[in-house]
């Protein structure tokens, strides 16, 4: 796949596994980043991949969301053995994943008590925490992103650390996420988070974000945001601060 895009070609979005990893609504994110681009005038394709067909490596954005331990157990087995998202990764493309789908990025997680292996595509590694983080969520993104806050709600049990190979995508200032200090992680063109809600509908900017990286530009045209706005006003007043 060219990772030198022009507007006028199709942009590729790939859902995956949406049998395995769609409990938690984060399914939202594809229907979120499709209409974004569209209204730029960017037209877009985008494909839901489940877990029995074999993953496409020639897409510009793939997302994963969250899901259940014995779910996320075996889209971690069926990624790894596939092996097309490691090439879509490799050749460039845009990442943004979600919770289980955050957790099973990196090296290991813990599933149903057992340590699974990772695809090994972010520097972080789950453990399992002794309670679980339910909730809003809300951290300040790192600076060199140039996003604005991030809100979310968190529902995991696992708690994550991050190697020297990754950023924090936020500092937590409500809520969990990583580790009650971080949240989230960044390297590349992969996003990690636990923000459910789902994440693009209270976070935009993100979306955008994704769109300027699969596209290679600086900016976009700026879209109505009211309702967004208004989204991540209340939550961010839920959360407390
Ligand atoms: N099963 C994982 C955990 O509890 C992920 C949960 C989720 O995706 N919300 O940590």
């Amino acid at each position: 796949m060219s990772t030198e895009r022009t507007t006028e070609s199709c942009l590729r979005i790939v859902w995956i596994y949406p049998d395995l990893l769609s409990t938690y609504g984060d399914r939202g994110n594809l229907l979120i980043l499709a209409r974004r681009a569209a209204m730029r005038g960017i037209p877009v394709e985008t494909l839901q991949v489940r877990s029995d067909q074999p993953m496409p490596a020639n897409a510009d954005i793939y997302l994963i969301g969250g899901g259940e331990d014995g779910p996320q157990a075996l889209a971690a087995q069926r990624l790894i053995a596939d092996g097309g998202l490691h090439r879509a990764v490799n050749q460039g493309a845009s990442v943004l994943a979600i919770c289980a789908g955050y957790q099973l990025f990196g090296h290991s997680f813990f599933a149903k008590g057992a340590k699974c292996a990772g695809l090994g595509l972010l520097d972080i590694g789950s453990d399992r925490g002794e309670t679980r983080a339910v909730g809003e969520l809300r951290g300040d993104i790192d600076p060199r992103l140039g996003l604005p806050p991030l809100s979310g709600f968190e529902n995991h049990g696992g708690r994550t650390h991050l190697g020297a190979d990754v950023a924090p995508l936020a500092r937590v200032t409500a809520g969990i996420g990583n580790d009650g200090q971080t949240e989230g992680a960044w390297h590349g063109k992969i996003i990690g988070t636990y923000s459910h809600g789902p994440a693009l509908a209270r976070n935009p900017d993100i979306a955008d974000l994704l769109l300027r990286w699969a596209i290679g530009v600086d900016s976009l045209a700026t879209l109505d945001d009211t309702w967004a706005d208004r989204l991540r006003s209340e939550r961010l007043a839920a959360a407390g601060v």
